[in-house]
């Protein structure tokens, strides 16, 4: 099972890799968006690792909490409230439970996901972050690794679709071909979920 300590890691693992692809994820948003998700995500979770290490939450289900209110505060483009709702209603479910199981994560992941999907209107296909979020999360019920490849596999399936939700959507027919940015974000959350669970 993984206590509060291993959300932080996971948390800062993510920071880790949003500064490592930030480059990456603004280039892809210039050419579907607006050249800003890798400098958006760059400042949230700077806040969310700086709030964490300021006052460390005792269990993975307020660490969630508090990462995803720093989301929300500090990022202001659409993902910023996304994400944030998808930290916070995951960790709501987790309740006050010292240690989680991986089993329970994807639970309660699953109802985070559900989250983002009422917020923001979209479901699988509409080449969002919810194409990699989504079988993400339903392959953690097998295993970190699995959780890993499917979130990877579903940003990847994102190339030849058409957006309809976000900024992405403006463009149309012309968002064919390009990476989401936001499911290749979503890939990096469980890459570093899997390499902090290594
Ligand atoms: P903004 O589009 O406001 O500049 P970002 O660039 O940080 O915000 O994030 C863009 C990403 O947010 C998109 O690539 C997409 O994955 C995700 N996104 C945008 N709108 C939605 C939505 N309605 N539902 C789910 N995800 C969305
Ligand atoms: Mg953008
Ligand atoms: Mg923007």
């Amino acid at each position: 099972t993984y206590g509060a300590e291993f959300f932080r890691d996971w948390l800062t693992a993510v920071a880790a890799a949003v500064d490592r692809e930030a480059d990456r994820l603004t280039e892809l948003d210039s050419a579907i968006g607006d050249a800003d998700h890798g400098a958006n995500l760059k400042r949230g979770c700077a806040a969310v690792t700086a709030a964490l290490e300021k006052e460390p939450p005792a269990t993975p289900g307020a660490v969630l909490v508090a990462a995803g209110r720093q989301l929300i505060s500090t990022v202001g483009g659409a993902s910023g409230p996304l994400y944030g709702t998808l930290l916070r209603r995951t960790g709501k479910a987790l309740g006050d439970a010292e240690q989680v199981s991986r089993t329970a994560l994807a639970e309660a992941l699953a109802t985070g996901v559900a989250a983002v999907a009422q917020l923001g209107g979209a479901q699988v296909g509409d080449k969002t972050m919810l194409d990699a979020l989504t079988p993400g999360a339903e392959a953690l019920g097998t295993s970190f690794a699995a959780a890993r490849e499917a979130a990877e596999a579903g940003a990847l399936a994102t190339v030849p679709l058409r957006a309809r939700k976000g900024r992405a959507s403006y463009l149309g027919e012309r968002s064919i071909g390009h990476q989401d940015p936001g499911a290749t974000s979503s890939a990096l959350l469980f890459a570093a979920l899997a390499e902090t669970a290594e």
